[in-house]
């Protein structure tokens, strides 16, 4: 069994600029009056997928950007939707680009039929992350991840090549590339398997320092990332409050420790600082 429905904005429209992630299965369509709405489930994953690129705008070959949005459902036995293809037809030379498929593998699915589009009014909030960076010796990384693991009893996690718990060893404060390290105060139920983990889940992340070669030698300048919001849904939620106060913590003892002369969210040495500021022509500083 079959069924279509063509895309209506609540306004009434049917002509849309639209955004696809083929791979990720999430799409927004705006009408001219700039209503967003997200199209059947993208809702679910929308702010994950686009905290770091935005889905492509799609472009019919004739040059032109907008399409009517016609959706065909195909059913299971038992009348739940089984997937939907997305096809778009433009309005200009009424050419269809190829279809996108959105699989479904969940019941119940009559919100889908229901509501193909669903309104929202800012489909590009970008959630609250913090990046601290830091001219440092690996000394000083050491002496930092001291502190986190000790004074505020964090775990410590690597990939290998999952997210694994680990302890942290000697080899991991050299000035050649280490692994990252995240730092955690909480046991996690579930680790993110994603590539940039602290973005979805109460971690601090220590990256492997960056070297920049500076006349004489080597500068180290580390970054220390965590994430004050994480995606849920289309929206974000606070991280828990254990992890709020133990990351306030760690930038409280970033401030009293180290140097923020280079600029706010900067913690350096100052030696190691000033070997760098003195070969870095003042303009290019960052
Ligand atoms: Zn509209
Ligand atoms: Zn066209």
């Amino acid at each position: 069994m079959r069924r279509s429905i063509e895309c209506r904005c609540e306004c009434g429209l049917e002509d849309f600029r639209v955004r696809l992630d083929r791979e990720e299965q999430v799409g927004l369509v705006s009408c001219c009056h700039g209503h967003h709405s997200l199209l059947l489930d993208s809702r679910d994953y929308w702010a994950e997928v686009t905290q770091d690129c935005r889905p492509k705008a799609i472009k019919c070959r004739c040059g032109a950007n907008t399409f009517g949005v016609q959706l065909d459902y195909e059913f299971r036995n038992d009348g739940e939707v089984r997937s939907v293809d997305v096809m778009l037809i433009c309005r200009a030379c009424r050419r269809e680009p190829p279809y996108t498929t959105f699989d479904i593998d969940y019941t119940p699915t009559e919100s889908l039929l229901e509501k193909p589009l669903d309104r929202i009014e800012e489909p590009w909030l970008r959630a609250l992350r913090i990046e601290i960076t830091a001219y440092w010796r690996p000394t000083d990384a050491q002496r930092f991840a001291e502190y986190l693991t000790g004074t505020l009893s964090a775990r410590v996690l690597r990939r290998e090549p999952d997210l694994k718990e680990c302890a942290i060893v000697r080899e991991d404060f050299r000035s050649e590339p280490v692994s990252d390290l995240y730092f955690s105060p909480v046991v996690l139920s579930k680790l993110p398997s994603v590539r940039d983990p602290e973005k979805f889940a109460p971690l601090l992340k220590l990256s492997s320092p960056f070297r920049i070669a500076i006349p004489g030698g080597l500068a180290l300048l580390y970054y220390i990332e965590y994430a004050e919001e994480i995606p849920s849904g289309a929206q974000f939620e606070k991280q828990p409050p254990t992890f709020r106060s133990f990351s306030k913590n760690a930038a409280d003892w970033l401030k009293a420790h180290y140097s923020s002369t280079r600029g706010p969210h900067t913690a350096d040495n100052p030696e190691e600082y000033a070997r760098v500021a003195s070969i870095i022509p003042r303009n290019r500083r960052d």
